[in-house]
């Protein structure tokens, strides 16, 4: 398997396809130093639809064929990952500008953990229905049918997890699917057509189109899509919702967030800091999950400030494929304007107090690195509930502190916003812990941790930050339709007609 920066283009009945029309063409740029990799070309509205077209001539076929022969063909797309996880890491660094320390051990990894629970999900039953008497002459039998071809839109934040914690279900469960990546990460996604074809996935049951929003668009409108699952920001996610309510198409909306982590009294103060790092710098803070409000008791502020600034001390930024490194630079251009514009906010407008870090680039880059999209760890206290930089999703490194005087004032204003993604809290009274998660609202919670997500757990936003789950047994239930059938056996037909 070659792992080359070559030019891409649409990919459908099994193949890169060179020859379909494209709209234009881009170059892919390494965020680390803003120089390019390589071009990608745009799919045409006549290409989506031939990958459409792809996609349906398959479905029949694979659909029909038994889960646990599709969870086989799935199995050997798992071991390819693991195989190359390295040379995949490498492309992703390349692409995200994430360290190789982070890729090589989480975005391969976790996503080929997805395809495999989902692909022994469905052979060990988990597409399974459900029969029962409904009285001694009739019974009910239930079938989970697959919805069709399905499009899967991504961000680019974790391009190839994405790809697979959308892809894994809606293969596993019989359906096809045509994939578009985020336009600043697109590199990953013929590699993965390219697995799945050399672990004997049949041509056209996974496909591969390249654009921004005019071609995500065309996919999420299209009448022979029978389900969106996106990946992005809630303005993006209320279009796409929209768009698909319209044509009474099943939707999972995966979006933003602006969680939120209390730090209870009693809370080991080391640990409390642990997790608020863990919560707002990994991956250079671009998670969706990220606890970006960390509220802390008073009493607790100077203490927790102050080993803070100690910690962000091992926050390493430099040479990516150093395994060294723990911190890349952000992810394009534009969102490097956007999140400095952020943190410029913060400093000349909120008001709030600058504890460290700030718009500049973290010190001891190399001058090849310092022309890439680099911004420092940078945290910011005596935050108040108001400020911009509290209320909105930044989706870089800038953790804001917020301090409060008794938990349940600290949940009221956790609550206090129309996102829902993710919260957490740390503390040892174990009891209040589990009181506190009950009163967040949001649909992923960690006690004393922050940011694992395993396979088997379901994860989705409440309020603005999503519809629906991905991974989990519920995850599977997204990308399947039900069917009832009552059988009668008494033979007699109840009706109304047999007399006059
Ligand atoms: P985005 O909304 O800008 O783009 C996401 C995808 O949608 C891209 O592929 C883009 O090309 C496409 N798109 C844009 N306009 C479209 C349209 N009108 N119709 C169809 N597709 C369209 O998001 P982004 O900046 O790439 O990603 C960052 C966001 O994603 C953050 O808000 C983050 O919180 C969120 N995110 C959420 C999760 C989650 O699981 N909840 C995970 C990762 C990222």
């Amino acid at each position: 398997m070659g792992f080359r920066d070559v030019d891409r283009h649409t990919f459908y009945a099994g193949k890169p396809q060179p020859s379909a029309e494209s709209s234009g063409s881009y170059e892919t740029i390494d965020p680390s130093n803003g120089k390019p990799v390589c071009k990608i070309n745009n799919s045409s509205t006549k290409s989506v639809d031939a990958a459409i077209q792809s996609a349906q001539a398959a479905f029949p076929a694979w659909s029909s064929t038994p889960p646990i022969e599709r969870a086989r063909i799935l199995q050997k797309a798992v071991a390819l990952l693991r195989e190359h996880n390295d040379a995949l890491a490498r492309v992703e660094t390349l692409d995200t500008g994430k360290p190789f320390s982070e890729t090589s051990t989480v975005d391969i990894v976790t996503g080929a953990d997805v395809l495999e629970y989902f692909a022994n999900l469905v052979a060990s039953g988990g597409l399974n229905g459900e029969s029962f008497r409904l009285r001694p002459t009739a019974s009910v039998y239930t079938a989970k049918e697959p919805l069709g071809v399905c499009a899967g839109i991504g961000a680019w934040n974790y391009p190839i997890q994405i790809a697979l914690w959308k892809s894994a279900p809606c293969l596993s469960a019989g359906n096809c699917m045509v994939y578009k990546p985020s336009e600043f990460t697109p590199l990953h996604a013929e590699y993965l057509a390219d697995i799945y074809k050399k672990a004997g996935l049949p041509d056209g049951v996974f496909n591969v189109v390249y654009g921004a929003a005019d071609v995500g668009g065309h996919l999420t409108k299209h009448p022979a899509i029978a389900k969106v699952s996106f990946t992005g920001q809630v303005s993006t996610g209320k279009k796409v919702a929209g768009a698909a309510a319209g044509e009474m198409k099943y939707v999972t909306m995966e979006l933003g967030g602006k969680s939120p982590l209390i730090v209870l009294p009693d809370a080991q103060v080391e640990q409390a800091v642990d997790v608020a790092m863990m919560a707002n710098f990994f991956s250079t803070g671009q998670v969706c999950t990220n606890g970006t409000r960390v509220f802390v008791p008073r009493a607790m502020k100077k203490d927790f400030e102050a080993v803070l600034l100690e910690k962000v001390k091992f926050v390493r930024a430099g040479d990516l494929f150093d395994m060294d490194t723990n911190f890349g630079p952000l992810s394009s251009k534009a969102h490097y304007e956007k999140v400095v514009q952020y943190v410029r906010h913060g400093i000349e407008t909120d008001k709030a107090t600058l504890l460290c870090g700030g718009p500049g680039q973290p010190s001891g880059l190399s001058a090849e690195l310092k022309q890439g999209y680099w911004v420092q760890p940078t945290v910011f206290t005596d935050c108040t509930d108001d400020m911009k930089i509290v209320r909105e999703e930044i989706f870089g490194p800038v953790m804001t502190v917020l301090t409060y005087d008794t938990v349940d004032e600290a949940v009221e204003r956790a609550n206090k916003t129309e996102l829902g993604l993710a919260a957490g809290v740390v503390g040892r009274d174990i009891d209040l812990c589990h009181g506190v998660i009950a009163k967040l609202e949001a649909g992923i919670t960690w006690i004393n941790t922050w940011g694992e997500s395993p396979a088997e757990m379901a994860v989705g936003g409440w309020k603005k930050s999503g519809v629906g789950v991905e991974n989990g047994r519920r995850g599977l239930e997204a990308w399947v339709r039900n069917k009832s059938t009552l059988v009668e056996m008494g033979g007699s037909v109840p009706t109304v007609f047999s007399k006059l």
